[in-house]
């Protein structure tokens, strides 16, 4: 992590205010931020989220998944809980871009589930990668996490890039009818945890 790089600024939000921090991984340009609540030296296990860009999701309020409900849900609950980091990684799509999740989506249309839609396109399920995000929390003094989570690949990237996930949070939101096929694929073929 090269500290020249990393941009620092407060964000106030509506759930509270947070240190906002700015990456970029120099190997491959990666963008990721971290938004941080209280002074995390004053906690061993702090609640953190790694929350997948989803513009769709996060933006523009669609039904089609439950991203926007699971990063307002993550912000209110850590800032609650008096110290956390939520990352933002900016891997839309699980990885494969925004107009190739519009790509998916299109597909999905046409009876295909997220993971099919995905293959279809000539792309792995999830190419989501957590190792920088790893790295940005151990730049911010964060080995041991309480992980906001229902994906059991996040705990082992965290894991496997040396950073401990001492308990694993459940990220519960109240689904839309647009997205149980969604979610029932995301547990049946995926193994998130809901
Ligand atoms: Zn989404």
């Amino acid at each position: 992590m090269n500290e020249e790089t990393i941009v620092r600024a407060k964000l106030p939000t509506r759930y509270g205010d947070f240190d906002l921090y700015g990456f970029e991984n120099e190997a491959d340009g990666e963008q990721a931020v971290a938004l941080v609540r209280g002074d995390l030296d004053s906690v061993s296990a702090p609640l953190v989220r790694i929350h997948s860009q989803c513009f769709t999701g996060d933006t523009l309020h669609s039904l089609r998944c439950d991203c926007g409900d699971q990063l307002e849900q993550a912000l209110s609950l850590i800032s609650a809980s008096g110290f956390g980091v939520l990352i933002y990684q900016m891997q839309e799509g699980r990885g494969i871009g925004l107009i190739n999740k519009l790509r998916a989506y299109q597909l999905q249309d046409q009876g295909a589930d997220t993971v099919d839609a995905n293959l279809q396109l000539g792309f792995e399920a999830d190419l989501r990668s957590y190792q920088f995000c790893a790295e940005i929390l151990k730049f911010l003094g964060v080995e041991s996490v309480r992980l906001l989570s229902n994906n059991p690949d996040k705990i082992r990237g965290l894991e496997d890039a040396g950073v401990h996930v001492v308990e694993r949070v459940p990220s519960l939101v109240e689904s839309s009818q647009f997205c149980r096929d969604y979610m029932q694929t995301k547990k049946e073929k995926m193994g998130h945890l809901l």
